[in-house]
């Protein structure tokens, strides 16, 4: 399948077809500018405004399909991605589809440090990373590679322990399992083939990159807007981590003026209360769509 010379010449981006992924790629793909629909029916969605044309896949498949060059761009988790050992490059990581691969075993077993390991059964979907993990610790475990509901195999007696994805801990949790120690941090990851693109398709990922990081700064991001007397415009402007200076607008009503500045949502509560403190009134967050620094 490997392709060594690029000869399609739309973008070729492969996405889930259909799962935990799914929805937020099409959020960020729409967000983005880029128009398409009935993702749902199609393997392969033609988009109307762009030369791109989305794929429609398996996650586990993404890795390999973007190596090889099948398809320029991919979105897929990290857990994929390195359990693939893909010759890929990672443009950007996504913030969303976040987990982590972990070992896990049962809650009141012998199962508890990495030496209790030796010599031990692990049930995984993810054998090279688990296999890795263990062996870099110089441990020797043997490994049963399972697709599906890995959590219920060391009550079946299949194996002793796991080694799977967890979010938030629940489903370990209700299969009597503790969550022992963590292989890999995992979140979507744009990944691109590392064979060459066509001059064309290259400046049409530029590009691609340019709006996602926009979007990505854009969610970080509120707008905000009060209404403050002229005289406390020096200690709110110390107060707003401003990107650039605020927009300052007259009101009205002759010692009032109207500020609008942009600021990041990890700050809003704190920059709120302190801008109340220095005077500010009728305060109002908007989200941002997009933004291009
Ligand atoms: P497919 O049919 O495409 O192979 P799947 O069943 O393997 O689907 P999903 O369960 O949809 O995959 O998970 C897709 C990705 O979502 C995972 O590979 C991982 O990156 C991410 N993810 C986030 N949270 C979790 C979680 N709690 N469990 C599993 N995957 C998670
Ligand atoms: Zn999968």
């Amino acid at each position: 399948m490997t392709r060594s010379k690029d000869s399609s010449t739309s973008l070729r981006i492969a996405i889930q077809k259909s799962g935990r992924l799914t929805d937020k790629t099409v959020d960020l793909l729409h967000g983005i500018g880029i128009e398409f629909d009935n993702y749902k029916r199609n393997l392969m969605v033609k988009t109307r405004n762009f030369d791109i044309e989305l794929l429609l896949l398996r996650d586990d498949d993404i890795p390999e399909y973007v190596q090889d060059g099948v398809c320029d761009l991919g979105f897929v988790g990290a857990n994929e991605v390195y359990e693939k050992n893909a010759n890929v490059t990672v443009l950007r990581g996504l913030n969303y589809g976040r987990c982590r691969l972990a070992i896990a075993a049962p809650k009141n077993g012998s199962i508890k440090q990495p030496e209790d390991f030796n010599g031990k059964t692990i049930a995984t979907s993810y054998p090279f990373l688990t296999e890795k993990f263990f062996s870099e610790k110089g441990i020797d475990v043997n490994l049963v590679e399972i697709s599906g509901a890995v959590e219920i195999t060391p009550q079946l007696e299949v194996a002793d322990a796991i080694s799977d994805l967890v979010s938030t801990g629940g489903t370990l949790r209700a299969n009597g399992l503790q969550e022992l120690f963590t292989i890999l941090e995992s979140e979507t990851k744009l990944i691109q083939t590392n064979l060459e693109l066509s001059p064309g398709k290259q400046e049409l990922v530029d590009k691609f990159l340019v709006r996602i990081d926009g979007y990505q700064q854009a969610k970080r991001s509120r707008y905000i807007m009060m209404n403050a007397p002229k005289d406390s415009i020096e200690s709110i402007r110390e107060i707003i981590p401003s990107m650039k200076s605020p927009t300052i607008v007259p009101l009205a009503e002759t010692d009032m003026v109207a500020i609008h500045t942009v600021i990041p949502i990890d700050r809003f509560w704190i920059v709120m209360e302190e801008l109340k403190s220095a005077g500010a009134s009728d305060i109002v967050m908007l989200p941002i769509e997009s933004m291009i620094l």
